[in-house]
């Protein structure tokens, strides 16, 4: 099964020579989901092969400009390639009356429909919920409304020993000893016992979203032990000021999120366009936090089962 995130774009406010603005490309088993979609993310996605059409669900952080001005151009292309299925958008407030408008005004009629999941940025719920994962929102504190999101996926069933299985066994018994279940006769004598067929299920997986906030305790809550954490890290600690006023973490800062939430991985992104070495923010993270991860455009994570 796959779980895989794939950098699109890093930068922060202005993009620069060599980093777009915000968005992420992530694959859990057959969910394609797009995470933010900043200007050029559409050849973005076509730089690194990953089919427009594919992508179901479209998460986007908060409206401003570097998270979402891609989208009308992505779900203009989507039609022009004549795309039947649904597009579910989840955003705050507004992202459905900005986009429908700009579809208004140049008269298109799209060939596909888009479903608009208007999302409470302040509160803590789920907004998907399928048959392999769910997505639940992350509060985060910036200057206009903006929620990170949580990836999960869903418990997985108990794993069958095929070599200890007798012949014939029934697909009934086989998915009973798949939940767990063990195998009794009609008089309720034990005949398979589950922990000797069985093997624990493979682990849940977890990935979250937090950009663009300031530092928060909600945040540090929220991604608990999780396998990724992808936080901004827009400054360096010497303009902690500068990250104050706009409502940005420092790279320091991001650092001790990690550290203090127990998260396996970091990845820092989100950076500002006057650093042109990204290793003065890598560094200054892993002084906090070691296992961290710049979010170098083209970089794909992969968390194993
Ligand atoms: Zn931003
Ligand atoms: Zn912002």
């Amino acid at each position: 099964m796959v779980f895989e995130i794939t950098i699109l774009g890093s930068s922060s406010a202005t993009p620069t020579n060599n980093r777009h603005h915000t968005a992420q490309y992530l694959q859990i088993d057959d969910n394609y989901i797009l995470i933010d979609c900043g200007e050029g993310t559409q050849s973005q996605l076509r730089r690194y092969d990953i089919k427009l059409n594919r992508i179901d669900h479209i998460f986007i952080s908060h409206l401003h400009g570097d998270h979402y001005l891609g989208l009308v151009g992505l779900i203009s292309s989507m039609h022009l390639n004549g795309r039947k299925d649904k597009l579910h958008i989840y955003g705050p407030v507004g992202l459905a009356e900005i986009i429908t408008i700009q579809l208004k005004y140049s008269d298109t009629r799209l060939v596909y429909n888009i479903q608009f999941h208007e999302i409470e940025t302040d509160k803590i719920y789920t907004i998907l919920d399928n048959a392999s994962i769910t997505v639940e929102t992350i509060p985060l504190n910036h200057r206009i409304n903006c929620a990170g999101f949580l990836f999960k996926e869903k418990p997985k069933r108990r794993r069958i020993i095929k070599d200890k299985l007798p012949e014939n066994f029934s697909l009934q018994n086989i998915s009973k000893l798949k939940r767990g279940l063990d195998i009794v006769d009609e008089d309720g004598h034990l005949l398979y016992k589950n922990e000797l067929y069985t093997l624990d299920p493979k682990k849940n997986r977890s990935y979250a979203y937090c950009s663009d906030t300031c530092y928060s305790d909600t945040v540090i809550e929220r991604v608990h032990m999780v396998d990724i954490l992808y936080h901004e890290a827009t400054f360096l600690q010497d303009l902690k000021n500068r990250a104050i006023d706009t409502y940005h973490t420092t790279a320091l800062e991001a650092g001790q999120i990690a550290q203090l939430a127990k998260v396996r991985k970091l990845i820092i992104g989100h950076f500002s366009s006057r650093y042109k070495d990204l290793t003065l923010l890598l560094n200054e993270t892993k002084t906090a936090f070691e296992n961290t991860e710049l979010a170098i455009e083209g970089t794909k994570f992969i968390i194993e089962e």
